[in-house]
């Protein structure tokens, strides 16, 4: 994987990622695709749309239909039909906040599934296995997400352990690009068919900054992550139900402890407001379900700021969602219409929505990395806040 900074504006950057499955334009918006799909729209709309990368859940894709199945497939790329770059987490920060039962371990966590109650482990081996078969562009380590709020005493020794299973994740990273494993599945050949060998082209790793809201903990945490040498470097940990305040102050804490030249990854977060500050900050890639989620209940983003489209207001306007935008849905749909399938609970609502939203979120970045070309992110700054605070 190659990064390059093209221009910078303050500590605000626009560059290029190169995987082997294509260029990602930075400041980049990953849409989530959950379990192997971003809900309600193809992979050729998304690519219509400016998708460079996508995000894929392991913890999801583990439980259902199970790595080894995938594998088994043709790997993630050819099971979702998505040729382009894939990053998927490590299945931590699902077994945090979706599993009810877990147990943390020196080796790992102990978690019960949300689909069915069975029992599973993930540890640093198992998170770099599933993600090695699952076969994705960049793959994450498995990190210690300490919720809000935390003592001190317990997030050190969440840090710890972040750091611990960081540096067994590299090891056993490295020793599966050497030596990849292989599905059992595909091994024996799956009944009735042909044995597919399915190899994965070379996977990066990325390391997660941990140490909740306290700086010097934050400190500590990169320290050791860059010792230990990642290919990038995501924050996690924030936007766990801490104030906004405290969120930003963070963010702009964090960015200048990571390594200038690599990829900057600020996890989990997506609202507009916060990805300009976390882009002003220095943060070069962005992922959040907020586009996708919201569109499904009726919430989408335009250029004068969020509507909901089932107010009565829209029942009988014939004008676009938003007049500034050149979608599929705005080029082709009333605002009268889209309430009304919206209100019948019509499939090609949730269609519609998700594609408008998406294309809002990528235009958006695409401005904002000309503006950072140009040498005005904070003119583009200025007059968005006022748009989506
Ligand atoms: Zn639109």
């Amino acid at each position: 994987m190659k990064f390059n900074i093209i221009k910078s504006d303050g500590n605000a950057r626009t560059g290029l990622i190169e995987t082997d499955r294509g260029k990602i334009h930075t400041p980049a918006f990953i849409p989530v695709g959950t379990v192997g799909t971003v809900k309600a729209v193809t992979p050729d709309e998304l690519k219509e749309m400016g998708a460079e990368m996508i995000l894929c859940n392991t913890y999801h894709l583990y439980l259902r239909p199970g790595h080894e199945i995938i594998s088994s497939l043709g790997g993630i790329h050819k099971f979702m039909n998505w040729d382009r770059t894939i990053l998927t987490d490590s299945g931590g920060f699902q077994v945090f906040s979706l599993s009810a039962l877990r147990k943390i371990e020196e080796n790992g966590v102990h978690f019960k599934s949300h689909l069915d109650g069975s029992m599973h482990f993930i540890g640093p081996k198992e998170a770099m296995e599933i993600q090695s078969l699952l076969g994705s562009d960049i793959a994450m380590v498995l990190d210690d997400c300490a919720p809000y709020p935390s003592s001190y005493e317990y997030t050190v020794e969440s840090l710890e352990r972040t750091t611990m299973w960081a540096d067994q994740c590299k090891e056993y990273h490295k020793k599966m690009q050497d030596n990849p494993p292989m599905s059992p599945l595909t091994k024996g050949g799956i009944k009735g068919e042909s044995c597919i060998v399915y190899r994965a082209s070379p996977q990066c790793l990325f390391g997660i900054i941990q140490g909740g809201m306290y700086n010097d903990l934050r400190k500590r945490s990169a320290e050791e992550l860059v010792k230990i040498g990642f290919d990038g470097y995501a924050v996690g940990g924030l936007s766990v139900g801490e104030p906004k305040e405290e969120m930003h102050e963070m963010i702009y804490f964090t960015a200048p402890l990571l390594p200038y030249y690599k990829p900057r990854y600020l996890m989990g977060i997506g609202d507009l407001k916060d990805v300009l500050i976390g882009v002003e900050a220095g943060f070069d890639m962005f992922d959040c379900v907020m586009p996708t989620r919201n569109a499904r209940n009726g919430t989408l983003f335009t250029s004068r700021g969020r509507i909901s489209i089932k107010r009565e207001e829209f029942k009988s306007d014939r004008g676009p969602l938003d007049p500034d935008c050149e979608c599929y849905t705005c080029r082709n749909y009333s605002r009268g219409y889209l309430r009304h399938i919206f209100l019948s609970k019509e499939i090609l609502s949730m269609r519609l929505n998700t594609i408008h939203n998406l294309y809002f979120y990528f235009n958006f970045f695409r401005n904002m990395r000309r503006f950072i070309r140009e040498g005005k992110f904070k003119e583009f700054k200025i007059r968005w806040e006022e748009i989506v605070r």
